[in-house]
């Protein structure tokens, strides 16, 4: 299978079938445990579903093919995947993380691996230099990056830091769930690990909660103490997560595509939006990571945006509150077009500004979209006057 377009990988599942049946899509395997041939061996690869299960096969091919990496792993959630990377580090390990990331790791990080004894220090990824000044040769294990970052979508040039890192004997990270393989691929500009919350684009469809991990080498030591994290803590996804999560990465590129298209679409009308400040769209040659983003993603800028509407929080409010199409929920990455008021959501002390809306652009009509947001935006305006 190796040679083969995104598309056609995607498509077919990496080619996976059902051998023992001939059916086209691959089976699902609820099965915990194995049998064991007459002469005590474990022939055919399975012993118990904490160690492998054949369900995950189909998607582990994909995201390793698609990502350039050796091996991928799935994981119960995005956080599983995240936390495990962590994990394998030691107490008194040095890390460096961007100030601008997904809230929910932010929060582990400053709550539980600092006091497991994880030293964890927060910076402007943006900025190499202040990258640079972090890194402490010899210390400093890992170097973790989200972009575009939650939720300003701040750019991150993966190759410049990946460089620095290394020379500082770091290993670098990267949270690769927003772009999706198809726009980035982090391995390729020199980063160790990738992570996906799979919940999002990967499954698509708002229905499944999953993780996963790819590596560049199999033979990475801590590639080794984050499978051994999978199976001993057992952050394991169940089969039939894993059997969705296939089945909806099969049209992964067709979905990605719309929402790009949709979301570059909605910045660019929005930005001249009376009732708007600010869009912050990596694809705007506005937004200050735009050169950046526009040589490190390739196929457009993702699907992802926030505004800042004009009227501070209330207005913001009121505007998620106008909307009929758009759904008013967390998550992103669905077939869905789904808008939130972060600050509500990431509580205090969110860097958050509170006027701020993000929205996950998903593959409806776009002119529906726009129409939506414009008439809430109106009655917004309206209800605060
Ligand atoms: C949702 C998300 C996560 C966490 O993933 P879960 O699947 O919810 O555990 C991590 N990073 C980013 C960028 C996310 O959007």
């Amino acid at each position: 299978m190796t040679g083969l377009k995104p598309e056609t990988l995607l498509a077919h599942a990496a080619g996976a079938d059902d051998p023992a049946t001939g059916g086209v899509i691959p089976p699902l395997q609820p099965s915990t445990t194995f049998l064991r041939d007459p002469d005590n061996a474990y022939r055919r690869g399975f012993d118990y579903a904490r160690d492998r299960n054949p369900t995950y096969a189909p998607a582990e091919a994909v995201l390793a093919a698609l990502e350039s990496g050796a091996e991928a792993l799935l994981f119960s959630s995005g956080m599983a995947a995240a936390t495990a990377v962590f994990q394998a580090l030691r107490p008194g390990d040095h890390v460096v993380a961007p100030r601008v990331i997904y809230w929910g790791l932010r929060k582990w990080l400053l709550e539980t691996a600092t006091a497991w004894g994880l030293e964890v220090e927060l910076v402007d990824t943006t900025e190499p230099e202040a990258v640079r000044a972090a890194l402490r040769p010899g210390r400093t294990r890992l170097l973790w990056l989200e972009t575009p970052a939650n939720p300003t979508w701040a750019v991150s040039d993966i190759a410049a830091l990946a460089d620095l890192a290394h020379a500082a004997g770091a290993l670098v990270a990267v949270d690769n769930t927003v772009p999706t393989p198809l726009l980035t691929r982090p391995l390729e500009l020199g980063a160790d690990l990738v992570m996906h919350s799979a919940t999002k684009y990967l499954n698509g469809h708002s229905d499944v909660v999953a993780g996963a991990l790819v590596t560049r080498r199999a033979d990475e030591e801590l590639w080794s103490r984050v499978r051994t994290i999978r199976h001993d803590q057992g952050a394991i996804l169940g089969p039939f997560e894993a059997w969705l999560l296939t089945r909806g990465l099969r049209t992964l590129h067709l979905r990605v595509r719309a929402s790009c298209g949709n979301a570059m679409h909605l910045a660019a009308r929005l930005q001249h939006h009376p009732g708007i400040e600010r869009v912050l769209y990596p694809g705007l040659p506005t937004h200050k990571g735009h050169t950046l983003a526009a040589r490190q993603m390739q196929g457009g800028f993702g699907g992802m945006l926030s505004i800042l509407v004009r009227g501070g929080e209330r207005a913001a409010l009121a505007t998620a509150a106008n909307v009929r199409l758009w759904k008013r929920a967390t998550s992103l990455g669905g077939v869905e077009s789904l808008l939130e008021h972060r600050a509500s959501i990431e509580g205090p002390g969110s860097p958050a500004p509170p006027n701020l809306l993000r929205l996950s652009v998903g593959v409806e009509d776009a002119d529906d979209l726009i129409a939506d947001l414009e008439s809430a935006l109106a009655a917004a305006v309206k209800g605060c006057a």
